[in-house]
């Protein structure tokens, strides 16, 4: 049934980690959220939690890498809401194979890349005619402070020692998606932004990281529900604005 004053919210890989709690804090404002997840029983079974939590969910199969499910994704938001005020390219991976240039496996770089670059791409152009619809949409690019330039460049920064070219060179590539996209929709009222989460604790790193996975989605949050007159075409982690 169409929705046509609360706002609809689609995030990617919103079946557990980072994703599902960007998914439960955006519903909790209201919205109408759809949990992309590309098995569907998972995505089901995080929108039966949400359900209970009193947020309105539904389960929208959606695998970034397989073009086909992303129509199929499109047309079914289409069919039920007419519009999209909110996406979230949250889906992403670390492949083992991946690792320093030297050593790291082209078929790991590229299957990276797969999913977290040309997934966000894919999922971005089928999603904006919805977003068009919208009067102010927002789009936040999960990225990650891997993929900045500034901080991959500097010798004694945090990053020195963390070489891991696939993951880091397909996060610097979002954030470029970020500023063309930004930059081509700077008069629609779309919002485009990245959002570095910062190492946190879920199973991407065997939960090796040191935020809690609240802490890790506020920066996506925000962006998320940015204000008419908030940036587009940045970089912000929960700190504030991250060099590219
Ligand atoms: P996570 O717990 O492993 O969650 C990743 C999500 O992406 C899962 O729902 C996963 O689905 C989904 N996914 C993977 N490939 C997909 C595909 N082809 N199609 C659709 N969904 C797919 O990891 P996370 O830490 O929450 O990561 C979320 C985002 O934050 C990622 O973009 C990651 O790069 C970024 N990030 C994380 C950290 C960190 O420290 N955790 C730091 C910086 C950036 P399945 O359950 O089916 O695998």
């Amino acid at each position: 049934m169409p929705s046509p004053t609360g706002r609809v919210a689609l995030i990617t890989g919103a079946n557990k980690g980072i994703g599902f709690e960007i998914a439960r804090q955006v519903g909790r404002t209201g919205a109408v959220v759809l949990l992309g997840s590309r098995n569907r029983a998972l995505g089901e079974a995080a929108v039966a939690q949400l359900e209970g939590e009193e947020i309105e969910a539904r389960c929208v199969q959606l695998d970034v890498t397989k073009p086909a499910t992303i129509q199929a994704a499109a047309a079914a938001i289409e069919t039920a809401h007419g519009r999209l005020d909110l996406l979230v390219n949250n889906a992403g991976i670390v492949d083992r194979g991946d690792g320093p240039p030297s050593r790291t496996s082209i078929e790991a770089a590229r299957h990276t890349f797969d999913t977290n670059f040309f997934g966000a791409l894919a999922v971005t152009q089928a999603m904006l005619p919805l977003l068009r619809k919208s009067g102010s949409a927002r789009i936040v690019n999960v990225s990650s402070g891997l993929g900045s330039l500034t901080h991959n460049s500097d010798p004694s920064g945090q990053f020195a020692p963390v070489k891991f070219l696939g993951y880091s060179a397909s996060k610097a590539a979002l954030n470029m998606l970020t500023v063309h996209l930004a930059a081509e929709l700077k008069d629609s009222g779309i919002k485009v932004n990245s959002a570095d989460p910062g190492f946190t604790a879920t199973d991407l790193n065997d939960h090796r990281g040191h935020q809690t996975i609240p802490e890790g989605a506020a920066a996506a949050i925000r962006l998320a529900l940015l204000p008419d007159h908030g940036p587009t075409g940045g970089f912000f982690s929960a700190a504030g604005q991250e060099p590219w």
